[in-house]
């Protein structure tokens, strides 16, 4: 699991230097809180600042703090052993779909129907961490 904590933990790095370039760092408080386990990252994103800062837009900051939220729920969870089990049915989600993707919280057939119902009703929420103790 080590190449995929690699992976999540370059993930983040990107993802929280462009929002801190499109001026999230109000949000990354509220993100990375204040345990601030995360922080780290966030002090090594120079390099990656400069040379991404012409992609970044407005319209990527709302998806960037979805990915800053996802890759550290990732992190978590590979923390807590429960990496690769989807967050909606429990199910292991397919190596190949974590291959691709490796913040990624449900299987395919959980994202398939939270894609399908939000196209309908409105955006669905992946809310990791809050399921009932
Ligand atoms: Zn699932």
């Amino acid at each position: 699991m080590d190449g995929i904590r690699k992976r999540l933990e370059q993930e983040l790095r990107a993802a929280v230097g462009r929002l801190r370039q499109v001026g999230g760092a109000t949000a990354l408080e509220d993100l990375l809180g204040p345990r601030g386990e995360h922080w780290s990252y966030a002090d090594e994103v120079d390099e990656i600042q400069a040379n991404e800062r012409r992609e970044i837009g407005f319209a990527t900051r709302e998806l960037l703090v979805d990915r800053v939220n996802r890759i550290a729920a990732a992190l978590e969870r590979l923390d807590e052993g429960e990496y690769g089990v989807c967050v909606e049915c429990g199910e292991n989600i397919a190596p190949a779909r974590l291959h691709v993707m490796p913040e990624v919280l449900t299987c395919v057939r959980c994202q398939d129907r939270l894609e399908r119902t939000s196209r309908h009703l409105q955006p669905v929420e992946v809310e990791v961490g809050a399921e009932d103790d």
